[in-house]
C-alpha cells in the first residue's frame, strides 16, 4: 500500500478533528467520501484499505469502472451531473446521489429503480451560471414537486463552492445551504426528511464542517491527481 493515502488520511482527520473541535461537533458526525475521479482503482483500493468506507465519482464511465473492479464493501456516491437516458446503466446500487437537480431526471430514476432511490438536491449556491444546481429559492417547490415520484427520497442537499480565495464568500455559500436545509427539514415532508449536508471539497472542507456539512467530498488532497 502507498504511504501516501494513508498519510494523506492522517492529516485530514487531523483538521477534521480540528475543526469539529472549533464548532463543536463530533468527528462521527462527518462521512468523509473518497473522489476517485482523478485516480486509477489501485489508488481507490489503497484509500479503502487506509479506511476509506465511501466512494465518489462524478461520471457514468468512471463510477461503473470503479463499482465493477472493486470488489469490497463500501457506499457508492454519485456526484456528478447525470443524464438521464443513462440512468438506467448506472441505478443500481448507489447508495447516494447528490446531483438531483430536475424533475426529468426524478422521473427517470422513479422509473428505473425497484427501491427507494435516497438523492441529494445539488443546489447552486454561488449563482455562478457555471455551476449547476437549482437556484436557492427554486429548491423548496422542486421538492414539492417530487412527492408523486414515490421512490426518491430527498435526503439532504449539496452544493459546490466557487472558485475563489475568498473564505468569506465560500463560508457564506455553505451557511445559505444549511439554513435552507433546517428550512427543509421543519416542512416535515415524509419524502424529504433532508438531515444531510454535503459539501466542501480539498480546500474548503474545513468551512463546509464549521458551517455543518455531514458529507464532504474530498479528492485530490486525499488520494491525489494521477493526472497531473
Ligand atoms: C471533483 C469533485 C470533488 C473533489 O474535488 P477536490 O478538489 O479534488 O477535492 C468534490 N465534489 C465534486 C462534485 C467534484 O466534482
Amino acid at each position: 500500500m502507498s504511504v501516501e493515502v494513508e498519510a494523506n488520511l492522517k492529516v485530514l482527520q487531523s483538521k477534521i478533528n480540528e475543526a469539529c473541535a472549533k464548532a463543536n461537533r463530533s468527528p462521527n458526525e462527518i462521512k468523509v467520501i473518497a473522489v476517485t475521479k482523478y485516480v486509477s482503482v489501485a489508488r481507490a483500493v489503497e484509500a479503502i484499505e487506509a479506511g476509506i468506507e465511501d466512494i465518489g465519482e462524478n461520471r457514468l464511465e468512471g463510477f461503473l469502472n470503479k463499482r465493477e473492479a472493486i470488489n469490497k464493501n463500501v457506499n457508492w456516491h454519485f456526484i456528478g451531473t447525470l443524464q438521464s437516458r443513462k440512468v438506467k446503466e448506472i441505478i443500481e446500487n448507489i447508495d447516494l446521489i447528490h446531483s438531483l437537480d430536475r424533475l426529468s431526471l426524478a422521473k427517470e430514476i422513479n422509473k428505473r429503480t425497484e427501491e427507494i432511490q435516497p438523492c441529494l438536491i445539488q443546489v447552486n449556491t454561488s449563482e455562478e451560471s457555471s455551476k449547476h444546481g437549482l437556484s436557492i429559492n427554486e429548491v423548496i417547490g422542486f421538492i414539492k414537486d417530487l412527492e408523486p415520484y414515490e421512490k426518491i427520497r430527498v435526503d439532504g442537499l449539496m452544493t459546490m463552492a466557487p472558485f475563489t480565495d475568498d473564505r468569506d464568500v465560500i463560508r457564506e455559500c455553505f451557511q445559505k445551504l444549511h439554513s435552507l436545509r433546517d428550512e427543509i427539514k421543519q416542512l416535515n415532508l415524509p419524502h424529504a426528511p433532508c438531515h444531510f449536508l454535503s459539501m466542501g471539497m480539498s480546500n474548503d472542507y474545513d468551512i463546509a464542517i464549521e458551517e455543518g456539512a455531514t458529507h464532504i467530498r474530498v479528492g485530490t488532497s486525499l488520494v491525489g491527481n494521477e493526472n497531473d
